[in-house]
């Protein structure tokens, strides 16, 4: 469960430029705050200590996938992706962070109206960051059941982004899970296949191969899900399906996972008291965890490309010629 201790952010990106975030504020009638009509987005930046730097993993896919959750909500942002990377390292080194931090882009109507509707709305986007670390339950497995609730379909509210009425759904999912006893729940869409978790894209593995449902099965195309696929593929070499799950097929797995930018990769070892496999995190998993884990921080050469440095490269004395 993610019930991390929060402390409030200093600076916020709010209304073009970067503001204390007491500054950052909308009004009661807020037309996102009133209907859910806006989308967002959710990054980590990983602190590495031997190289005193802190890195964005995958900026460029998050932002891209938040400017096309809001187009599914016809919107126009005024950002480019390249923009809001720039003011995502802005944003971070205005906060001076030396340590894991979550990153929180919203796309919001700022108008103060009464009606619901898409069009002709003020588009706007806000920024802030907080110190994040591991959520909690990450290194046991966790026990998850089937949610008695379906994810929003494709034709209702577009799943595939990350559309903020639609995590009335996710709350729903969630909430029920956790009074019930469970750590989360597996949510199945109108046909009975599995989709993912309430926040969390998930992953299985059956005899020797990995299986995730397809982004065609009500699912968010979750940037930790597409790193996952290539990390399995090219690292471990192994086989990954995308296909349809049913839901029997999880109590025959031998390991599975679920995984998102908040959970990073958390085992699912039980589901509905059955135990997955040994009902202990497996070797899989472990090894999945531990190359993820590298990536992200900036230790491994070959996906470098998927961590944007935060800070600017210290000049030593002996390089400014100083000795
Ligand atoms: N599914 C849902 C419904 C989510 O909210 C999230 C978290 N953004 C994920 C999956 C995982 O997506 P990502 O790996 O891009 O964080």
């Amino acid at each position: 469960m993610l019930m991390v201790e929060m402390t409030l952010p200093r600076f916020a990106f709010f209304e073009g430029k970067i503001v204390p975030y007491s500054e950052a504020k909308v009004g009661v009638m807020n037309h996102t705050l009133n209907y859910g009509t806006g989308a967002f987005g959710g990054l980590r930046a990983y602190f590495n200590n031997e190289e005193d730097q802190l890195f964005i993993f995958r900026a460029h896919d998050h932002f891209r996938r938040f400017l096309n959750s809001t187009r599914l909500l016809a919107m126009e942002v005024p950002h480019t992706e390249d923009e809001l990377v720039g003011v995502t390292v802005e944003l971070l080194r205005a906060e001076r962070h030396r340590q894991d931090v979550y990153i929180r882009p919203l796309a919001y109507n700022a108008d103060e109206i009464i009606g619901v509707r898409l069009h002709g709305l003020k588009n706007r986007v806000s920024m802030i960051s907080i110190p994040f670390g591991p959520s909690a339950k990450n290194d046991e497995g966790t026990h998850v059941t089937f949610s008695s609730w379906t994810r929003v379909p494709d034709n209702s509210i577009p799943a595939r982004g990350k559309i903020i009425g639609a995590y009335a759904n996710s709350a729903l999912i969630k909430t029920e899970a956790f009074l019930a006893g469970f750590d989360d729940a597996l949510v199945l869409d109108a046909r009975g296949h599995l989709t993912e978790g309430s926040a969390a894209n998930f992953f299985m593995l059956r005899e020797g191969v990995v299986i995730t449902p397809p982004i065609t099965d009500d699912i968010l195309e979750g940037i930790t899900r597409r790193t996952l696929i290539t990390l399995i593929r090219e690292e471990l070499g192994m086989e990954v399906v995308e296909r349809s799950i049913d839901r029997t097929e999880v109590y025959l797995a031998e390991e599975a996972l679920l995984c998102g930018t908040g959970v990073q990769i958390m085992p699912v070892t039980r589901v509905d008291h059955r135990p997955i496999g040994s009902g202990k995190t497996g070797d899989f998993v472990t090894e999945l965890r531990e190359l993820y884990f590298n990536v992200v921080r900036g230790k491994s050469p070959r996906y470098r490309v998927w961590n944007t440095p935060v800070y600017l490269p210290e000049v030593s004395p002996e390089q400014r010629g100083i000795s």
